[in-house]
């Protein structure tokens, strides 16, 4: 048996007639950027997650970095996130001219530990940007309240983390802004880029609405420096018939995790864990193992993909690491040498779930017999 880390045939395989009608309906339409497909999709995003707003933009980076624009964040401000994320993340603050002051994760669900934000804010501090890393929200509670107090904004980026729940409610709709991504990959994937960014606030929103076309308040009036960024109508398409799909789909994630922890849970490996505040969406089901290389080898061998997210935290990355490469983050270091992703997506079947975890408590029982 092979299996493959991820398989992005599977929505066609289920969705196959009412994507073709999703796409015949745009290209009978004659409208491809800006047109009744997004709109639709960013009504019934807001509807999804309960913000007020939500505006198409060609990516979750882009999503991140208008928000942040929109913040007015700017060359001399702080803001305050994680190394331990997706490079991309680090990127929308450098683009915006500001300097990313990095905090530690916390070791137990990987996302920004808030009790260590405190000590980071300065009189240049901005902004603070959670990471809702592997679908697990971040502790959001103290990040807020550390916000409201010191009147910072909060960019949560969520785009690892459709439909994920903190305390009942929606990632991405507790901060100032929320971020997401359809990268094909993502729990709520399109086929190509795109990304949307929500808020509740509408001069943030109407900010973010300018900003992604060309900084136009309307057709040949500019009001501000602007970007082409926007969501074009095959992918708003597209992504309404799989939002209408996504409890669904990130309820069969759940299940696969279940399913890992079944078989894995007397095993020395860490499993991923959901905090009581939690709902996770298991974007990455992602375990820790001593001697992770030779796990993975091992499970190479027997044909399942495996990854690892991510293996060189931002700050130690080439393009970052000569400004920031001395700051110290003991837990984010340790982890990224035992962490791994095993193969997690809703089309896997439960004998392959079974047989991933068989063959990683397989390779710990040979280990531990020399
Ligand atoms: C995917 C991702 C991004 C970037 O999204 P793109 O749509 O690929 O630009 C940002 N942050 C995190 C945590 C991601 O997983």
């Amino acid at each position: 048996m092979t299996i493959a880390f991820t398989d992005l045939r599977r929505d066609y395989r289920e969705l196959g007639a009412e994507l073709l009608a999703a796409f015949d309906r745009v290209l009978r339409s004659g409208r491809f950027i800006l047109g009744e497909e997004l709109d639709a999709f960013e009504r019934e995003f807001s509807d999804y997650l309960g913000t007020r707003y939500s505006i198409g933009v060609n990516s979750g980076s882009d999503a991140i970095y208008l928000a942040l624009v929109a913040l007015g964040i700017s060359p001399g401000d702080e803001v305050i996130t994680v190394s331990h994320t997706f490079v991309s993340t680090v990127d929308a603050i450098i683009r915006c001219g500001a300097r990313p002051v990095f905090v530690d994760v916390d070791e137990r669900n990987y996302c920004m530990e808030a009790t260590a934000v405190e000590d980071r804010i300065t009189s240049r501090t901005r902004a603070i940007l959670p990471v809702h890393l592997y679908g697990h929200p971040a502790h959001m509670d103290p990040i807020l309240a550390l916000a409201r107090k010191h009147g910072l904004a909060v960019v949560e980026d969520a785009c690892q983390a459709h439909g994920a729940l903190y305390q009942g409610n929606k990632v991405g709709s507790l901060g100032d802004v929320g971020c997401f991504s359809f990268y094909p990959t993502k729990n709520l994937g399109g086929y190509g880029d795109a990304g949307m960014a929500v808020s509740s606030d509408e001069g943030i929103a109407n900010r973010i609405r300018m900003l992604r076309n060309y900084g136009q308040r309307q057709k040949h009036e500019s009001v501000m420096l602007g970007f082409n960024s926007r969501l074009d109508e095959l992918q708003a398409a597209v992504l309404r018939a799989k939002l209408a799909r996504l409890d669904a789909w990130n309820a069969a994630r759940r299940r696969k995790a279940e399913l890992y922890r079944h078989h894995l849970g007397g095993t020395e490996v860490i499993l991923p864990r959901e905090e009581p505040y939690a709902r996770h969406v298991y974007h990455l089901y992602v375990i820790r193992a001593r001697e992770r290389r030779r796990l993975m080898e091992a499970l190479a061998l027997a044909g399942i993909d495996t990854a690892i997210h991510y293996p060189l935290p931002v700050h130690r990355q080439a393009s970052y690491k000569d400004a920031f490469g001395d700051a110290s983050l003991p837990v984010t270091e340790k982890i990224c040498d035992e962490i791994l992703s095993l193969p997690m997506h809703p089309s896997l079947e439960d004998e392959e779930i079974v047989h991933v975890a068989e063959a990683v408590a397989g390779y710990l029982s040979r280990e531990a017999g020399g």
